[in-house]
C-alpha cells in the first residue's frame, strides 16, 4: 500500500473499494476462517453476544446492544474497529474521508476532474474510522449531520441546498467508518429522524433545504432495555431500521465475573511491594456485585455494573497495601475486612428502591458484603467443624483486631484461639505460609464466622450482635483502653 501515492497508482493497483459493512464482513469471514478469537476481552459471551453479534455483522445489519450499565457494550462496539481493513485510500483533506474511486462531495469530484491521475492518495488507519457518541437530549441536527453556513453559500453565490454549503457534523465525518452511539434514547426524536433518513433515504433535511448526503457508515447502538421498548422512546421508522437488536448480560458465573475482574482491575501494581490476592477475597469481591444483582432493595433497572467489583478489588488492595506501608511488611495480602474498607467503591454503583433509601446506601454496602462473605465462606468451609473457635468466643474470648493490624499483631492476638490456625489451612493459608497470608486467613473466618452470625462483631462500625440472646449472657471484660485499636475512620470493631 506505501506504494501507493496517487490516484493513478492506486487504479493500477486494481484496488476495489467496497462499502463499510461489506469490509467488516469479509474481515470477519476471514478470521471465521482462520480460526482466530473474536473480541479479545470480551469475556463470558461465547455463547449468547457474540453469536448474535458475529450473525448481525454478517448480514450487514446496522445493530443495537441492549443491557445495563457495565456490561461491555462500548468495548464490544470498540471492538468492532479490528475488522476494519488496517487502512483505505482517501482523498487527502476531504472532511469526510471520500474515496478516490468513488468521491462524493463536489469539491474532490471537481479535484478529480482537474488532477486526474496525479491526484495524491491519502491513507486512513482503521483506529481513525471509529467514531462515538454519547446521546443526550441537547444533541442537536447540526452537531450529528450538520449545518447551512449562509455565508458560505452567499460567499460562492451557491444554492443553500447546495452541499457545499454545508459545515459537517458527526455523521458525516465518520463516513467509511463505524458510528456508535450510546444511550439512543435520549436522542431527540428530531434527530433520530435525522439518523432515519440518512439510513433510508441517504439525504437529510437542515432548515429545510433536502442536503443530500449518501454516507457510507456502520450504524451501532446501545440503549438500557427498558428505555429503548418504552413507548415512545424511539421512532418506529428508525427501530424499523435497526437490523438486530442484541441483549447483552452479567456474568453468568463468578469464575466468569472473576477473569473479567482480574482482566481489568488495577492490582499488578510495580512497586517493592509483592501483593498476593487470596481467592477468597477475588470471590467474595465478586459475590457482592451478584448479590446487589438479585437484591430488591437494589433497583434493577439500572443495574449493577461490572465495575463495581473491579474498582472495589482495587480500593482492597490499596487499603492491605496502606497497612503494608505502615507496618513495614513487604508482601500485600488483602483480607476480607479491607473489603468494608472498599465502601467508597461500592455505594456509588447502584441505585436504590425506595426501601433501600430508608436504609442507607453505606448500610446496604455492609450489608451486601456480609451476605457475599457468608456465601463465600460457607461454601469453602462447608462441613468443616469450627465449634472450637466459636467456643473458645463463647467462653468470653474477645479479639479487638483492626483493619490496620499487622500481619505478626492478628497471629499473635488469635494465637489461644483453639481450633483457628487449623483451619487457615482450608482457606488456603498453607502451614509455613507467610504472617500476611496466614493473617488474611484468619481475618477471612473470624469474618465468615460473623456473617454466619456465629460470632458477633460489635457495634461502632454498625455491625449488630447476632447472638442469641446476648443480654442473658454473662457481661464480658470490654478490653481495656490501650488495647482499643483505631480503625482508620476512628472505628473499632472486636470479636466476641
Ligand atoms: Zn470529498
Amino acid at each position: 500500500m506505501a506504494a501507493i501515492q496517487t490516484l493513478g497508482d492506486l487504479r493500477q493497483s486494481g484496488y476495489r473499494s467496497r462499502p463499510v459493512k461489506q469490509e467488516i464482513r469479509d474481515n470477519l469471514v476471514r478470521k471465521l476462517q482462520a480460526g482466530e478469537a473474536l473480541f479479545p476481552g470480551i469475556i463470558g459471551y461465547d455463547e449468547t453476544v457474540i453469536p448474535q453479534l458475529v450473525n448481525a455483522v454478517l448480514s450487514r445489519h446496522n445493530f443495537i446492544l441492549l443491557g445495563l450499565r457495565g456490561q461491555a457494550k462500548s468495548r464490544i462496539l470498540r471492538g468492532l474497529a479490528d475488522l476494519l481493513d488496517d487502512q483505505i485510500p482517501v482523498v487527502p483533506g476531504c472532511e469526510i474521508h471520500d474515496d478516490p474511486l468513488a468521491p462524493l462531495c463536489a469539491s474532490c469530484r471537481s479535484r478529480i476532474a482537474t488532477e486526474g491521475d496525479t491526484l495524491p492518495i491519502g491513507w486512513l488507519r482503521r483506529d481513525e474510522r471509529y467514531v462515538e457518541k454519547l446521546a443526550t437530549p441537547d444533541v442537536t441536527i447540526a452537531d450529528m449531520v450538520g449545518d447551512i453556513d449562509p455565508i458560505k453559500a452567499a460567499q460562492a453565490g451557491l444554492n443553500l441546498s447546495d452541499e457545499l454549503t454545508m459545515h459537517y457534523g458527526l455523521l458525516p465525518r465518520a463516513n467509511r467508518g463505524i458510528f456508535a452511539i450510546n444511550e439512543l434514547p435520549d436522542l431527540a426524536g428530531k434527530i433520530q429522524v435525522g439518523l432515519f433518513n440518512i439510513l433510508q433515504e441517504g439525504d437529510v433535511q437542515i432548515k429545510g433545504y433536502p442536503v443530500r448526503l449518501r454516507l457510507d457508515l456502520l450504524l451501532v447502538f446501545t440503549a438500557n432495555p427498558e428505555d429503548y421498548t418504552a413507548r415512545g422512546k424511539i421512532i418506529t421508522p428508525l427501530k424499523d431500521r435497526i437490523g438486530s437488536e442484541i441483549r447483552t448480560h452479567y456474568p453468568a458465573t463468578r469464575g466468569n465475573a472473576m477473569a473479567i475482574t482480574k482482566q481489568e482491575a488495577w492490582t499488578d501494581r510495580a512497586g517493592a511491594l509483592k501483593t498476593e490476592i487470596p481467592a477468597y477475597v477475588r470471590e467474595v469481591v465478586e459475590e457482592i456485585a451478584f448479590q446487589a444483582r438479585s437484591d430488591r432493595k437494589v433497583d434493577k433497572r439500572s443495574g449493577v455494573s461490572q465495575r463495581l467489583p473491579i474498582s472495589t478489588l482495587e480500593l482492597v488492595v490499596s487499603n492491605a497495601e496502606r497497612r503494608a506501608l505502615a507496618n513495614g511488611e513487604a508482601l500485600v495480602v488483602p483480607r476480607i475486612t479491607d473489603v468494608y474498607a472498599a465502601l467508597p467503591s461500592i455505594t456509588g454503583k447502584f441505585e436504590l428502591e425506595y426501601e433501600g433509601e430508608l436504609r442507607g446506601a453505606e448500610q446496604i454496602a455492609r450489608d451486601l458484603i456480609r451476605s457475599a462473605v457468608g456465601s463465600v465462606f460457607s461454601g469453602m468451609f462447608e462441613g468443616v467443624d469450627t465449634r472450637t473457635v466459636i467456643e473458645w468466643f463463647d467462653l468470653g474470648g474477645s479479639l479487638p483486631l483492626s483493619d490496620s493490624s499487622s500481619a505478626d499483631e492478628v497471629i499473635t492476638r488469635t494465637h489461644g484461639v483453639q481450633g483457628l490456625r487449623e483451619l487457615t489451612a482450608r482457606a488456603g493459608a498453607a502451614p509455613g505460609a507467610a504472617a500476611p497470608a496466614v493473617a488474611s486467613a484468619v481475618d477471612f473466618i473470624l469474618e465468615g464466622l460473623y456473617a454466619q452470625k456465629k460470632i458477633s462483631r460489635s457495634e461502632e462500625r454498625g455491625y449488630s450482635a447476632a447472638d442469641v440472646a446476648p443480654r442473658q449472657r454473662p457481661r464480658r471484660e470490654e478490653p481495656s483502653l490501650d488495647e482499643e485499636i483505631r480503625m482508620p475512620a476512628g472505628k473499632k470493631k472486636y470479636y466476641n
